[in-house]
């Protein structure tokens, strides 16, 4: 089979989601799950669609995009505020965007006019993490102006945090949240229908099993995929974190000193870590490199350790493993791998279904 491959386990997925759509259930918030890792991938967007999830959601129109010709009709919200120049392609391809500027939502307005239709909005709130959001304090204006544009639909608010500067979501947060959407329906006089309390990182929060107050949905990526918690990185219980696995191809294998010899400059990424004299050791590449993956996301099998990757290369610390030229080295990726071997032109994607 042709490596590098990304063996991409579908049930597996399916298997987070639904977990995770019955645990947050329990608590009133609903799924939007997030596909923006996998490229658009129709395959995976089904697998979220089968366990239960409210829509998608996806931060580039060329994904959305990708959905639709891949034959998905869920609800598609557009995560990342659309571009002013693509609101023509917004409004025929996504129910709703998430948006912070009064300008695009003009703009937006006018394209779904011309397609004789009504898109839905979302109106993002900065509360600390400093990417996205409408301060708070101009939240019911421009909630207005969105009630005054005739071809947009308020559907809600919600806010992201943990992404940019690693702010947590938390009672006082969430708490802000909740108190927004009831100020925004005081002053439109119109329902706030969806509270979108977050992404992954809100899960803590979530099913901690304090008031959730006005929250009912979280946008969900990393979680479902990787089944792990992006505060800390660590499993969530009863999610798998295995549902896609990286697979190269040994391309050399050889015993060797471990330490280098000759004058030390900077390698082909910076400065280098000093190796340490292990006498001779097996030394393992894989073709894999910075053009395929992040290499720092990767986990090498038991009893391999990754020492170095320069663009093609990844060099691996063999272990007492007798490793033979031709052979498969299987990795797990952690989700900046994840993101870079989707996208690499030469990382080969394959969805599987079942074992
Ligand atoms: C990427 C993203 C998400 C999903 O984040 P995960 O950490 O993968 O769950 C949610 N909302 C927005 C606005 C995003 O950009």
């Amino acid at each position: 089979m042709t490596t590098p491959r990304l063996e991409v386990r579908l049930d597996r997925i399916e298997h987070n989601a639904t977990t995770l759509v019955e645990r947050l259930g329990a608590r009133g918030i609903t799924v939007t799950g997030v596909t923006k890792a996998t490229l658009g991938s129709a395959a995976v967007a089904a697998a979220l669609v089968r366990s239960g999830v409210a829509g998608l959601g996806e931060s580039r129109i060329e994904n959305v995009e990708a959905l639709r010709r891949g034959g998905v009709v869920a609800p598609i919200t557009l995560i990342r505020a659309p571009m002013p120049s693509q609101v023509d392609r917004v409004v025929r391809h996504a129910d709703v965007s998430l948006n912070t500027e009064l300008a695009t939502l003009e703009r937006l307005s006018s394209a779904a006019a011309g397609q004789d239709t009504v898109h839905g909005v979302i109106l993002m709130v900065e509360l600390g993490d400093l990417r996205e959001g409408i301060l708070p304090a101009d939240l019911a204006s421009i909630a207005h102006c969105v009630r005054e544009l005739p071809h947009l639909e308020l559907r809600g608010i919600g806010t992201n945090l943990a992404c940019q500067s690693g702010v947590a979501p938390d009672a006082r947060n969430m708490a802000e949240l909740s108190a927004l959407a009831a100020t925004i329906e005081a002053a439109t006089g119109a329902p706030v229908a969806i509270v979108s309390g977050g992404n992954s990182a809100n899960l803590g929060w979530a099913l901690s099993g304090a008031p959730v107050g006005r929250v009912n949905d979280l946008r969900l990526g990393e979680a479902v995929l990787l089944g792990c918690d992006p505060l800390d990185r660590r499993p969530i219980p009863g999610l798998r974190t295995d549902a896609f696995r990286l697979v190269a191809e040994v391309i050399e294998a050889k015993a060797k000193p471990s330490l280098p010899w000759g004058a030390l400059h900077q390698s082909a990424f910076g400065p280098t870590v000093a190796a340490t004299d292990e006498g001779t050791m097996s030394r393992v590449i894989v073709a894999l490199g910075r053009q395929d993956v992040d290499p720092d996301g990767l986990t090498p099998p038991p009893g391999y350790r990754i020492l170095g990757a320069s663009s093609d290369h990844l060099v691996l610390d063999g272990g007492s493993h007798v490793t033979q030229v031709g052979a498969e080295l299987s990795f797990t990726v952690d989700y900046a791998a994840l993101l870079r071997a989707m996208t690499s032109p030469f990382v080969t994607i394959l969805e599987l279904d079942a074992p």
